[in-house]
């Protein structure tokens, strides 16, 4: 039983700007059911996520990166960045990797009204086909996400098990690998980001977590579209 005092600081710590979990409290998870935050299995996979790609340096340098240990990873791409750097996001495809939608402008859905938030994913639909979906910053209000179950079911909410805290400028890149590598367990789905303010702590963790695990007997594999739901 968790008392009520930890449960009155673990969301105040959640909901102050730069301060997160690594891992995702139970409580969190309850509140957005629908949505997929691991994958059930008993194999030692890892599920890697890059999100607000397709960056034209950056994710070149992820999937050389993860091609030298054949590793397969799913991007949540930035529709906006599509546009931008279609090149890149084609070689994302080519690779064997899968993509989820990440909305076209990386709008904040506690700031954005239900209409407009689903119709910006609807537009990043249109360049970017995939059946997954995750909102930026985590941030979907129940109304949006129920509106987005019911207007768009193929849609699948994936969430994540553990945030590698890449884009915190102050953090440590040795910091950021050990608690990604301490909070790794079979099935976890696993946060960084193809971006310029990530990239100093992902270059970092990313080839140190890939060579440590895969010595460790884990393959890495991408989020299959219909995956199973983890209510
Ligand atoms: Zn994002």
């Amino acid at each position: 039983m968790i008392a009520p005092h930890f449960w009155r600081e673990s969301k105040a710590k959640f909901f102050k700007k730069d301060l997160f979990f690594v891992t995702t409290p139970w409580w969190l998870r309850k509140l957005f059911t629908g949505c997929v935050w691991d994958i059930k299995t008993r194999e030692k996979v890892i599920y890697l996520s890059f999100d607000d790609g397709p960056h034209p340096t950056i994710t070149p340098f992820v999937l050389n990166e993860l091609q030298k240990y054949n590793a397969k990873a799913t991007f949540f791409c930035i529709g906006d960045n599509v546009k931008k750097f279609p090149e890149t996001y084609k070689a994302v495809i080519e690779a064997g990797h899968a993509t989820g939608n990440h909305t076209m402008h990386h709008i904040n859905g506690w700031k954005t009204e239900d209409e407009k938030y689903i119709e910006d994913i609807s537009e990043a639909g249109k360049c970017i086909d995939s059946t997954l979906f995750r909102p930026p910053y985590g941030r979907i209000k129940n109304s949006q996400l129920r509106k987005l179950q019911s207007t768009q079911p193929k849609l699948q909410t994936i969430m994540w098990s553990v945030l590698a805290g890449d884009w915190i400028a102050t953090l440590a890149p040795q910091k950021c690998f050990q608690q990604v590598k301490n909070n790794v367990y079979p099935g976890c789905i696993i946060v960084f980001h193809d971006s310029e303010k990530a990239n100093e702590r992902m270059s970092y963790a990313l080839p140190k977590l890939l060579e440590y695990f895969t010595a460790k007997g884990f393959t890495f594999k991408k989020i299959e579209e219909n995956t199973g739901e983890d209510i």
